[in-house]
């Protein structure tokens, strides 16, 4: 294991550790097993990290499986999307993309299987009298009046049910199990039932279809799975899981483990809730930058690696919490502070006329790194010229501002333009209600990389762009999708919980000159501003749009 010893194993490492050193397990064999229904979210994240990552560090390997015994809800969009993501979080399936489908085959082999050792039968109860004979916690269930049913009329029906023969809900396949078990999910539970619909990937060939109970374990043993890690919810279903095991001739005996799903402050992890907001247009798409889905924080800016150290910080635990999004967004910063190169965007500008712009003593563009830290990422050139753009909130004209809590440009003093020139206000032009149009300053000579002369003291930097050459651009502001930490707690309905300013929208921004280069989701960091990225469904060759995809700092909650 290539992990570092002083980090203590998680009890899921330590399960696998036991069985590899015990000879139980030789190649450690994991499988992430979505159903496409919907967009995978961060949760997800959270398992794909925990199963690919498994494997990695156990050098085993990790199936990509669509658990699609639902034709109802599920797409082929959906398949294309979760493969998509999947990848761009830089996990490897092990050989082809699998689905529960390829295997409909043998599940109803198995089906008959059962039937024939006198351990399932059709029954036709309705879906309301399955209900009352189940019982409930505390009361035992009673039999139905089916479940003594001979094999060869068992196999008669179940030959109807798959011909085509009953209506959707007239009748269902049932394990003959115990209808007193303690454990409701040991109460005969369904195997098959009839759905005619067709399906993404066996079109109308099947009429009846697993339920995800007959269907999970099955899968797993016919892929050879080692560890099948799944949410706690499932625990209650590890008896049936393995009771299906112990009573087929499958070809491999999977373990079920359970751990904690990740569950987010200010966030949803549903992937039927996720389906509401965009479905009625709260959102814009599975992949709108507000959305905790792979494919919206991807739009957003977020990074595969912030991600990836994010599941890798929270740890696998086997007792439900929830996480403070804070956590998330603290990896993404980080990890674009690392490593996205710097530029500079004034999202509201002001025109600045330097006046005495003929005493300028450089020649052609100013130099700066791309990054602070990483020399390796280059130089960026930025052109300076007479008319400049600084944002309107870096000047005042008050100037009884106190120097400590006004870094910026006050009238009558100096600033630094960022890698550029100290400059001094000298005039507001304003319009006839008052608003300043244009700002006329002067630089001082030869302070480009230099400090200024005995007596002038910037009050601070600021950023600003060349007026000749910057780049219009539209400027996405978000902010959290909800108001409520825990927008879905209880019987609270998180739609009342939607925070209506999460966007802004900003246009007349002014983006530096070498941005036009920008690639769609590439980070950078706007300097005083934020982490941004080009959005990649609105930009276009005549149009750059921006997304923020986080501040710089931890400012939630605070006035900025
Ligand atoms: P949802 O509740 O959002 O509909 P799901 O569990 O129905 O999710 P699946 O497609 O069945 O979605 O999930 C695929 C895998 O991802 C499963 O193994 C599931 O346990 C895991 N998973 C889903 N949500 C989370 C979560 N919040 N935290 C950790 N793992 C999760
Ligand atoms: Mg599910």
């Amino acid at each position: 294991m290539s992990d570092t010893p002083s980090k203590p194993l998680n009890f899921l490492e330590q399960i696998i550790t036991r069985d590899l050193d015990g000879g139980i397990t030789s190649k450690v064999i994991t499988r992430f097993p979505p159903e496409p229904n919907g967009h995978l979210h961060i949760g997800h994240a959270k398992s794909i990290c925990l199963n690919f990552g498994l494997a990695e560090r156990f050098g085993g390997e990790c199936n990509l499986r669509f658990d699609d015994t639902n034709p109802e809800k599920e797409e082929q969009e959906y398949v294309d999307a979760i493969k998509r993501d999947v990848s761009w979080l830089g996990f490897n399936w092990a050989g082809e993309v699998r689905y529960a489908s390829d295997y409909f085959d043998q599940f109803y082999e198995w089906a008959l299987h059962l039937i024939r050792e006198g351990k399932a039968y059709v029954c036709h109860l309705s879906a309301e009298e399955t209900k009352e004979y189940r019982g409930w916690a505390t009361k035992p269930g009673k039999d139905s009046p089916y479940r003594e049913r001979s094999v060869a009329e068992n196999l008669a029906e179940f030959e109807k049910m798959r011909a085509g023969e009953y209506d959707e809900g007239q009748c269902v396949l049932r394990a003959k199990i115990d209808m007193a078990s303690p454990n409701m999910n040991m109460r005969d539970p369904m195997l098959y039932r009839i759905r005619k619909q067709s399906h993404h990937q066996t079109g109308d060939k099947w009429c009846i279809y697993p339920t995800y109970d007959f269907a999970h374990g099955q899968e797993d043993a016919i892929e050879g799975v080692t560890h099948s890690i799944c949410t706690l919810e499932f625990a209650d279903h590890r008896p049936l899981y393995e009771w299906f095991i112990d009573n087929l001739p499958v070809p491999a005996e999977p373990r079920q483990y359970e751990f904690a799903r990740l569950e987010l402050n200010y966030t949803v992890t549903s992937k039927r809730k996720l389906k509401q907001l965009v479905d009625e247009g709260h959102v814009d798409g599975w992949n709108d930058p507000r959305m905790p889905t792979i494919s919206g924080m991807r739009r957003r800016g977020y990074t595969p690696a912030s991600l990836r150290t994010f599941c890798e910080m929270i740890g696998v635990t086997k007792s439900g919490s929830t996480i403070d999004v804070g956590q998330l967004e603290y990896c993404v910063r980080d990890d674009l502070n690392n490593n996205a190169p710097r530029a500079m965007c004034v999202l509201d500008p002001i025109k600045v006329v330097v006046q005495n712009f003929d005493e300028a003593d450089f020649s052609g563009a100013m130099v700066q790194p791309a990054h602070p830290n990483k020399p390796e990422l280059g130089e960026r050139e930025l052109p300076f010229g007479r008319e400049l753009y600084i944002d309107r909130a870096d000047f005042s004209e008050d100037t009884t501002l106190s120097r400590k809590k006004f870094k910026r440009l006050v009238m009558g003093e100096y600033v630094r333009l960022r890698g550029a020139y100290v400059i001094k206000a000298e005039e507001a032009v304003k319009d006839s209600d008052g608003n300043i149009t244009e700002l006329r300053v002067s630089l001082v000579p030869g302070t480009v990389g230099e400090n200024p002369p005995e007596g002038i003291k910037p009050r601070g930097v600021i950023h600003w762009v060349n007026a000749e050459d910057c780049l219009d651009c539209e400027v996405r502001l978000y902010d959290r999708l909800f108001n409520d930490a825990a927008p879905d707690a209880g019987d609270k309905n998180y739609l009342d919980a939607i925070n209506p300013e999460s966007l802004r929208i900003l246009s007349g921004c002014k983006a530096e000159k070498g941005l036009a280069q920008a690639q769609p989701e590439q980070g950078f960091q706007f300097e005083r501003e934020g982490y941004f990225c080009l959005d990649s469904q609105y930009s276009s060759d005549d149009k750059l749009v921006f997304n923020r995809t986080i501040g710089l700092k931890d400012n939630w909650g605070k006035s900025v």
